[in-house]
Parts: C-alpha cells; structure tokens; sequence
C-alpha cells in the first residue's frame, strides 16, 4: 500500500517525467511543496500558467520569447549578414555571454536523431532556409556530437548550391587548459581544425 495520496502520486509521477528527476527526487520535491513550502508550490503553478500562456517561439529564429519577434531579430545593431545556427538556448545564452558574436540566430531546438523521430521538418530546417536569404554567413556552432555532425551535415547540403559563406566554429583545446590532459578526440579535432596564425 502507498503512504502517498492519489493526488500526491498525480504530482510525483508529473515531476518525474522531467528530465533530471528521478523517482526519489520526485518523491522529495513532492513532499517539500506539499509539506513544508506551499508558496513556493503556488508561485511555481502561476510561473507556468504565465509561461504557457505568454511564451511563444519567435518567428524568425525559433527562440522561446514573450513575443512573435524576440529582442536579438529587433535590435538594429545585429549584423544582419551572419546567422549562427544552435542547437538550443542554452548555447545561444553562452556565445551571448561569451561577447564573441554580434550576428542573429536560428534556434534548433533539437538536433537531428532518427532514433527519437526528430527529422529536419521537426527542426523547422525548411524555415532556416527562408530566414538565412536575407544573410551571408552561416555559422554552424552545432555540437560535436554524432547527432549534431549529422545536423551540420544536413544543413551544409541544404545550403551547397547557395552563395552562403558556411563556417562551424572551432573545437579543441579551451583557455588555460593542457593538452596532456585532453581527451583523445578533442585533441584529434583541434588538429584536424587547427587555422593559420
Ligand atoms: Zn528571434
């Protein structure tokens, strides 16, 4: 028999299914809002009300925004001739922070993977091709994964009879990092990309 309500198993098995959150950590997290923070329990059930209800994908680079054109596609100062395609916000954010880039953006929010049904329809690749006409450049800063080589493949023939510039950004060996500490395949990509100097 349960020591959880059938209500309290429908929050259980909802937390659960998120990514990251096993059962035992589901279980807690229940308890806690449940038990001992119902304000924390309110205040997430109105973020997510607010957020289902606001966010929508922008229309010109796929990012999750309040709305239909986020905040880079609007702002003048972007270099509308360079257009960096990632795999998620995540990266976006972090090339963002890195201050290494001033283009636009094209948000995958996936990579392709036949195994999980995730084709180039699923990530809207056909609108790539639309949003990339107005731009030169092409920058591919899509993960060195098997999936994500795949997607940069797909794209690159997507684009082969195009006048785009096509780059991916580098791989290899991070700041301040040593190589006798590197892992094989990274040490084999950053020579594989090594540039003139
Ligand atoms: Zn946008």
């Amino acid at each position: 028999m349960s020591a959880f309500s059938p209500s309290t198993l429908q929050l259980i098995k909802a937390l659960q299914a998120m990514p990251g959150i096993g059962r035992k950590s589901a279980q807690r997290l229940a308890l806690h809002l449940l038990d001992k923070d119902r304000s924390a329990a309110v205040n997430i059930q109105n973020s997510i009300s607010q957020a289902l209800e606001n966010v929508v994908y922008c229309k010109q680079c796929q990012l999750l925004w309040d709305e239909d054109i986020c905040h880079i596609c609007t702002n003048p100062k972007r270099d509308n001739g360079q257009l960096c395609v990632v795999e998620s916000p995540l990266d976006m954010i972090a090339i963002e922070e890195s201050m290494a880039y001033k283009g636009r953006y094209f948000v995958l929010n996936g990579k392709i993977s036949p195994l999980d049904g995730i084709g180039p329809t699923e990530l809207k690749l056909p609108l790539l091709k639309e949003v990339a006409a107005t731009t030169k450049e092409l920058v591919l800063a899509i993960n060195p994964t098997v999936e994500g080589d795949a997607t940069a493949h797909f794209i690159l023939e997507m684009f082969k009879n195009t006048d785009h510039k096509i780059t991916r950004i580098a791989y290899g060996v991070p700041f301040g990092g040593e190589l006798e500490y590197l892992d094989q395949q990274t040490l084999f990509h950053a020579f594989t990309t090594r540039s003139d100097i």
